[in-house]
């Protein structure tokens, strides 16, 4: 073991201490004068040192990942619901689903509660879109909140 700490000599170190009663760092060896009872290290810097030291495998662990893991990769946007093209095609689908669902009724007509069973969301949309591409669709209010739609061809 060196006498030699913190690049100092032990005499010097101690010399500067004064006339207390220096006692060693726990951590480090150095001779200082605690300023506090059952001081175990001679600064902050030892003490969290030596606290890193007794705990190495949470420490280690931490260290590996940070140094021997690979680059992660470039973080890629998460798919957060599905594309555009994605929509459309889904809501043709849906478009063409009410379509059939009209021409099955035929004159009876298909109500709101219909097209709710058969999961059309939005469904007034649906109908809008059909209308949009010259099927007529006549609907018919059957209360505040219910209506029935029939289909009587395209013009
Ligand atoms: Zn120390």
């Amino acid at each position: 073991m060196s006498d030699t700490v913190h690049g100092q000599s032990l005499s010097a170190v101690t010399g500067l201490v004064g006339s207390g009663e220096p006692i060693l760092c726990h951590w480090c060896n150095r001779a200082y004068k605690p300023r506090q009872r059952n001081q175990a290290f001679c600064c902050p810097k030892c003490s969290d040192d030596a606290y890193n030291s007794a705990h190495p495998v949470r420490r280690s662990g931490i260290q590996t990942r940070l140094v021997l893991d690979p680059p992660s990769e470039p973080i890629q946007p998460l798919d957060v619901g599905p594309t555009t093209a994605q929509v459309q095609a889904a809501q043709a689908k849906q478009t063409v689903k009410v379509l059939g669902m009209l021409q099955e009724a035929g004159t009876r007509g298909v109500s709101t509660g219909d097209f709710l069973e058969a999961h059309i969301g939005r469904f007034s949309a649906r109908i809008g879109e059909l209308r949009a591409v010259k099927w007529r669709i006549r609907g018919v209010r059957e209360s505040e909140h219910a209506w029935r739609f029939v289909l009587e061809g395209r013009s």
